[in-house]
């Protein structure tokens, strides 16, 4: 979608620090981090949220797992926490499906 920040930062169009790419996701550092380790995974194809992920669309989201865990065993990340906000409620400000990967600090539960 070319009015889609992540669109944008998937071609290119705006900058950010490259954590991982291939064909079907791209990952990069959060710009405004909140841990030590925070980093976004995305899908290349512009799906909403994971309120729109169908039969159809669902395989990439396997496959962000699998690059997630292999990022993380690089890294030698222990333990982190893979979030993804769903609509303005739970904090979802960039309306292209999101996981964030945070790691590096205490973590308390539940969220606020
Ligand atoms: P959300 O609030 O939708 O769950 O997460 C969006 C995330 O995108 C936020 O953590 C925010 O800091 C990050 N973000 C917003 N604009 C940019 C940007 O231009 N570059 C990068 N690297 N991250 C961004
Ligand atoms: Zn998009």
């Amino acid at each position: 979608m070319s009015d889609c920040l992540f669109c944008k930062i998937i071609h290119g169009e705006v900058p950010s620090a490259k954590v991982y790419e291939d064909d079907l996701c791209y990952a990069f550092d959060d710009i405004a981090p909140q841990s030590p380790v925070h980093f976004l995974v995305v899908p290349k194809e512009h799906i909403k949220s994971v309120s729109e992920i169908t039969p159809e669309n669902s395989g990439v989201v396997g496959h962000i797992f699998e690059v997630i865990a292999k990022l993380a065993k690089e890294k030698d990340l222990k333990s982190y926490r893979v979030v993804s906000n769903i609509g303005e409620q739970a904090g979802q400000s960039v309306l292209h499906l999101h996981f964030h990967v945070l790691s590096g600090r205490d973590m308390t539960w539940p969220p606020g």
